[in-house]
């Protein structure tokens, strides 16, 4: 209930504001994901299933206490850029940070694709936010529509004027396929005057990053996260990876100060500390072994029809040719307790679920549940 006393902003005049507004973004539905209430198996956003731990956490909070929170952060983060390219294996003029990835989808978006010599294109289905940032930018495109087992296909790419950008994640989300790193350098040889921006938020799941690729090409960028093997989302740490020239143009268009004391310092003591390499590497080695399983138990299940698609993620996408039986599964599971991603809504994903890999007892829980469905 709203207090009487709290100021009501005047209802505008849509019918002349709206248009100070791109019809796309107007007619586009906002970002959503469904709160997990009741939920005690959060398997719906490809997080590492376990916090960080707890001394590390002390180890940060002592460190923040000595920041002056009076003063603004290092304004282009550049020490946390060095660390990072440590990291990586680059210079750092060959990084750009943002908090989460998601940040620099829309500045490349931004910076790149409203005034193209060619066209932009995005890979679908891939990950929602590509196609919501255009719709919400107004900026069109075309898309690369993956084979009916969800494969990219040089053969199913729009044709590619010179000056187009194509933007894909591999291995992809919500699909778990990718691009090899051979077919993708074949593209890049190909289309040696198209920008190619390559996400690879949950690279370290597979055994095929393209980071080499950029000592031989110069029409690549390549995104990459925290949130995912290095179990940070809640750090909100992502980067950018290529040419100096290409980040210092990006970089003109980064907002300072974008990095706050706690993420730099949470993303320090992420990439140095021993302890959590081994927190990384347990998440990695987790979701591998623990995808094959779900995997393999998952054939086992006929489950109305659902097919399983393999991953090379933290995640299964699953398929079941009637919808209704999808909603059945997703709100079974959800009364189990189970949340997992409903992507059905999003184009070529009509039947879809997603669950993110979790711990040994908690795909437990999502198997034995998923038998009883
Ligand atoms: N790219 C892909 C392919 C993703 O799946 C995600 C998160 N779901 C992101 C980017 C965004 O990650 P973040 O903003 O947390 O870095």
């Amino acid at each position: 209930m709203v207090s009487p006393n709290v100021l009501q902003p005047k209802s505008p005049d849509m019918n002349w504001l709206g248009a100070y507004f791109q019809p796309s973004l107007l007619a586009a539905k906002p970002y959503k994901i469904d709160a997990p209430q009741g939920i005690t198996i959060k398997l719906d956003q490809n997080e590492s299933p376990w916090d960080w731990p707890a001394p590390l956490k002390d180890k940060i909070l002592a460190s923040l206490k000595t920041k002056e929170w009076n003063r603004y952060p290092e304004s282009m983060a550049a020490s946390l850029s060095e660390t990072l390219a440590q990291y990586v294996g680059v210079r750092p003029e060959c990084l750009i940070t943002s908090p989460g990835s998601n940040h620099l989808i829309a500045l490349i978006f931004d910076a790149l694709g409203r005034k193209l010599p060619g066209k932009v294109v995005i890979a679908r289905p891939s990950f929602a936010l590509f196609e919501s940032h255009c719709h919400y930018a107004g900026i069109p495109f075309e898309t690369w529509d993956l084979d009916e087992n969800l494969n990219y296909r040089r053969d199913r790419l729009p044709q590619l004027p010179d000056g187009s950008l194509v933007v894909f994640a591999s291995p992809n989300n919500p699909t778990g396929t990718g691009l090899p790193k051979a077919e993708f350098r074949a593209l890049l040889l190909e289309f040696p005057k198209v920008m190619w921006l390559a996400d690879e938020a949950y690279y370290e799941f597979d055994d095929e990053p393209y980071t080499e690729l950029l000592s031989e090409f110069s029409n690549l960028l390549i995104l990459r996260t925290l949130s995912k093997t290095m179990g940070a989302a809640g750090v909100r740490l992502g980067y950018a990876i290529g040419s100096p020239e290409l980040i210092s143009l990006l970089t003109k268009l980064r907002l300072p100060y974008l990095l706050n004391h706690f993420t730099m310092e949470a993303a320090r003591v992420m990439l140095t500390d021993p302890e959590m390499k081994e927190f990384v590497a347990r998440n990695i080695e987790n979701a591998r072994r623990e995808r094959e399983r779900v995997f393999k138990a998952l054939q086992g299940i006929s489950c109305h029809n659902m097919q399983v698609i393999n991953s090379k993620a933290n995640f299964l996408l699953m398929r079941w040719p009637d919808q209704a039986d999808t909603d059945r599964v997703y709100n079974g599971l959800k009364a189990h307790g189970i949340l997992l991603r409903n992507v059905s809504g999003g184009p070529g994903l009509k039947g879809c679920l997603r669950v993110s890999i979790g711990t040994a007892e908690e795909n437990d829980a999502f198997l034995q549940a998923m038998r009883r469905l």
